[in-house]
């Protein structure tokens, strides 16, 4: 497919994704997308979304759990590092 935002073309690979639902954050790996090989935007069917939600409803094997640090950058901000 082409990208929406440079007109790059696109290539399939497996990503990683940050994947919430239900007020949980999951990290997956290996799940298929649309990567613009120009600007490195992805893009992810709605069908393999749909099946990702289904899949992490039911009980699935995890292989890690991380601690993960929620940062705003409002503080970075007023300390003029950004
Ligand atoms: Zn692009």
């Amino acid at each position: 497919m082409k990208c929406e935002f440079c007109d790059g073309e696109t290539t399939n690979k497996k990503v990683k994704r940050q994947h919430w639902l239900k007020g949980k954050l999951y990290i997956l790996e290996d799940v298929s997308a649309e990567v613009c090989t120009e600007c490195g935007e992805r893009y992810f069917h709605a069908k393999t979304l749909d099946a990702i939600d289904r899949y992490l409803s039911k009980t699935h094997p995890v292989k890690a759990n991380l601690n993960v640090e929620v940062v705003s950058i409002n503080q970075a901000l007023a300390e003029s590092i950004l």
